[in-house]
């Protein structure tokens, strides 16, 4: 059973209710709605179709919805894409035109008052660049300095720039609105750049009656800089690989990448590796080394999870890119040491549930438990276990429908939906069964249970049980 969860974006490929069951046999465990794409009402029949896969496969699913932020995004083409040639004229224009080789709408007026002669302008993640040469009063022209295709909707970047854009626009309301409705497990912010942006979208979650989780999408220098108070007030962060490098150099993202995993596993917050990891699958069947060891090294420093997003969004492969990084994280799971890293780490314990839940994981440790089965409402405790990232597999037992489908994203474990529970015989009863259902432990084996007592009480786990199967 594989700890490290895969987030699939849903898209074109991939939407349709047997595509989404193929995804979720592959390892799917997160559905991501790219609402820059696509309307509300295309994402509507993707939601329901991931509800009705999920169920059907009697499989936890998270669905998150990923904002489009403030970010811009130019117009389409009169045929869907352009090519463009290095050195030649091209004009962004906030009129609204049928885009062609040499013009393209912006609509965003403001940025004529900002930009300034020889500023960049970077499209589709950097990989187009443009150099500003004359601003008129509708039009930013440009020559072309790095060429090659740009499609329809595209994101364009200004290096370094922040655009005096609403953190929420009325689009990003819509979608906000839509996640809650729809009772979403996860919201994925864009361009998070400070903890006031958490904090805003937590209040619109609210304002729409909404649960959703928010996951900060660090991908600006800003985002970078201010990490630390930015994880605090998200329940995870993205690491948004694809717009961070247009913002900082293309050398400096592994050494962010490994910071942001490290400090997320401290403070328990879940931490998503994002863009290009299995890029080449978009064409092709297999791919290649590098990116391989791309993924492979993200599991090696324990990434909660590694997503994809063209790959089955638009890609040619999708089910096989699923497959492909499924079967890379349980190869590399299978060599890492789980127990000897364990003890070097995570000495400064504060809080009364994460003593609990280190001791959980020490004492599986010491017994060499196969399973923590972990008694849960809201999925806290089970959240805490996973921050150790013990060897033993975490089954997380629940009630709660939501809290069922949320934890399809925490590293290592596995949620299992029980009726409510009324004694802990009854907790150490399903335990016992199900860790055999699930073959993680057999006949005369130990296993870890933790609960709070007493259960008629909303009390927070307390209590760790050695229990031998029988
Ligand atoms: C990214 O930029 O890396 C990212 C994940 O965001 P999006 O896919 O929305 O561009």
């Amino acid at each position: 059973m594989k700890k490290t969860k895969i987030v699939c974006t849903i898209g074109p490929s991939t939407n349709r209710f047997e595509q989404i069951v193929k995804l979720l046999r592959a390892g799917m465990n997160v559905a991501r709605l790219n609402m820059s794409h696509g309307n509300l009402e295309g994402h509507q029949q993707t939601v329901d179709n991931v509800k009705k896969a999920r169920e059907s496969l009697g499989v936890p699913c998270a669905i998150m919805v990923d904002t489009c932020g403030p970010e811009l995004r130019i117009g389409n083409f009169e045929f869907s894409k352009v090519k463009l040639e290095k050195g030649k004229t091209f004009t962004f224009t906030t009129r609204e035109v049928v885009g062609d080789e040499s013009i393209v709408t912006l609509n965003y007026p403001d940025l004529l008052l900002i930009m300034k002669p020889n500023q960049k302008i970077y499209a589709n993640n950097g990989l187009l660049e443009f150099v500003v040469k004359e601003i008129t009063k509708t039009d930013i022209i440009t020559r072309v300095s790095v060429g090659g295709e740009l499609s329809n909707h595209k994101s364009v970047s200004i290096p370094r720039t922040r655009l005096p854009l609403p953190f929420i626009s009325e689009k990003d309301e819509k979608n906000i609105e839509f996640a809650a409705k729809n009772d979403v497990e996860y919201i994925s912010a864009s361009f998070v750049n400070r903890p006031e942006d958490v904090v805003l979208m937590r209040e619109c979650i609210k304002k729409y009656g909404g649960r959703q989780e928010i996951i900060s999408k660090i991908e600006s220098l800003e985002g970078i800089n201010k990490l630390d108070s930015i994880i605090k007030v998200s329940d995870g962060i993205m690491v948004a690989r694809g717009d961070m490098g247009t913002e900082v150099a293309i050398e400096h993202i592994p050494q962010i990448q490994k910071n942001m995993i490290e400090k997320c596993i401290k403070e328990s917050k879940k931490v998503i590796v994002a863009t290009e990891m299995l890029e080449s699958m978009i064409y092709k069947r297999r791919p290649t080394r590098a990116e391989t060891t791309d993924v492979s090294q993200a599991i090696y420093d324990k990434a909660g999870s590694t997503m994809l997003s063209g790959e089955t969004a638009s890609g040619s492969y999708p089910i096989e890119s699923a497959l492909t990084m499924s079967k890379i994280a349980s190869a590399t799971e299978k060599v890492i040491n789980y127990d000897n890293e364990f003890m070097s780490t995570y000495k400064d314990l504060h809080k009364k549930v994460e003593v609990i839940a280190y001791s959980a994981c020490a004492t599986a440790r010491a017994v060499g438990a196969k399973a923590i089965v972990c008694y849960t409402d809201q999925g806290k405790t089970a959240e805490k276990i996973s921050k150790f990232r013990p060897k033993a597999t975490i089954v997380a037992i629940t009630h709660d429908n939501f809290t069922y489908n949320k934890l399809a994203l925490a590293w290592g474990v596995v949620p299992v939906l029980v009726e409510k529970q009324n004694t802990m015989q009854d907790i150490l009863d399903f335990s016992n069964k199900i860790v055999k259902e699930l073959k993680l432990a057999k006949k005369g084996d130990e296993i870890i249970v933790t609960l709070g007592l007493p259960l008629s009480e909303t009390v927070h786990t307390n209590t760790v049980k050695i229990s031998v199967v029988d």
